[in-house]
């Protein structure tokens, strides 16, 4: 009699594991990727960027077929360089474009990622009016429901919530955004990365993720790199913070070098993420304006990294497993 129950809770179990829905490990644009398939990631690109405001802009602004002419070249040398994953950063109503992602993922083999969210930055120019009315439990709702049914029909689903605050204290509105994003990522499992700079704010939306039962580690710290106070990115990263110096160029390889170098020495290199938020295509612009390419981490700053002695096993870490740590999709708590 105890065997033939114990027979059935075996049973049970296995039922119950293999039930179990995995959650995928990221989410891109062409569906869920195993994080051991992501390789060399750069967190924080570009491929269009509108600045023309929330009332203006719409997929009209811009031809798909021209913006892949001009921007294929650069990512395909970017996939030469050994890279297999972008997060692109570009919010909707900034020039967020799931379309255009996909057709850019099936020309190269590369892995897009894409997001949900609002850019409540400069008093809410990128927000729509009637979204800047809406609660945060109603913010949160359409972004669920993007996570859940993907974007505007096309199929695709965001991998992670990116928001924007002011570089000052929180406005009204950037607590309203945060609050959302918290309600988002409890009902999700998606990182929140936050376009913050200073420590003043990124501290005020970590207090946020407090109230809200948050991990420190569901935030990404965008822009870190313009807190010069490296003692504030430190303390966040023994939170658990990923720390984002995400505006490399080559007159930064000291700067950045150092910053590399302090974390490493304080045991926190696994939490620092690295980019260069490159790329923009201007719609308005003839041919796109002026264009970034994605090399330049590759061509000044990795050869400085090793010169001063930074070994493969870091490099590894910063390009393959933080990215990964940082954007694979959080368990849900069981209901
Ligand atoms: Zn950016």
């Amino acid at each position: 009699m105890i065997r033939a129950s114990y027979f059935i809770l075996v049973v049970l179990f296995i039922a119950f594991v293999s039930c179990r829905p995995e959650p995928p490990d990221i989410m891109t644009v062409t569906g869920p990727v195993s994080i051991k398939k992501m390789g060399k990631t750069l967190h924080h690109e570009h491929i269009l960027v509108d600045f023309i405001g929330a009332d203006s802009t719409g997929y009209h602004r811009w031809n798909r077929d021209e913006v892949v002419k001009k921007v294929l070249p650069y990512l395909l040398e970017a996939r030469d360089l050994g890279y297999k994953t972008i997060m692109e950063c570009t919010p909707a109503f900034l020039g967020r474009d799931p379309v255009l992602l996909k057709m850019l993922s099936e020309k190269t083999g590369m892995y897009f990622v894409t997001n949900t969210g609002l850019y409540s930055a400069y008093e809410g120019k990128y927000i729509p009016e009637e979204l800047q009315k809406k609660t945060a439990e109603e913010l949160a709702a359409i972004w669920i429901d993007e996570a859940r049914n993907g974007i505007e029909g096309t199929g695709v689903y965001p991998g992670f919530i990116k928001i924007a605050v002011e570089r000052g204290p929180l406005s009204e509105l950037n607590r309203k955004v945060v609050e959302a994003a918290c309600i988002a990522h409890k009902a999700t499992g998606l990182v929140i990365m936050s376009h913050t700079g200073p420590a003043l704010p990124a501290l005020q939306q970590l207090e946020i993720l407090k109230e809200y039962g948050v991990d420190p580690s569901a935030f990404i710290w965008t822009h870190a790199n313009n807190e010069k106070d490296w003692e504030k990115l430190l303390e966040a990263a023994r939170m658990g913070v990923f720390i984002a110096f995400d505006g490399f160029k080559p007159d930064k390889v000291d700067e950045y070098l150092d910053f590399i170098l302090y974390m490493k020495k304080h045991g926190q290199l696994p939490q620092v993420l690295l980019s260069h938020d490159a790329g923009w295509y201007s719609p308005g612009q003839p041919d796109g304006g002026d264009f970034r390419g994605y090399s330049d981490i590759e061509t000044y700053l990795i050869p400085a990294m090793e010169k001063a002695g930074i070994a493969q096993f870091d490099l590894f870490q910063l390009f393959f497993r933080a990215p990964a740590d940082a954007f694979r999709i959080r368990e849900l708590p069981v209901q």
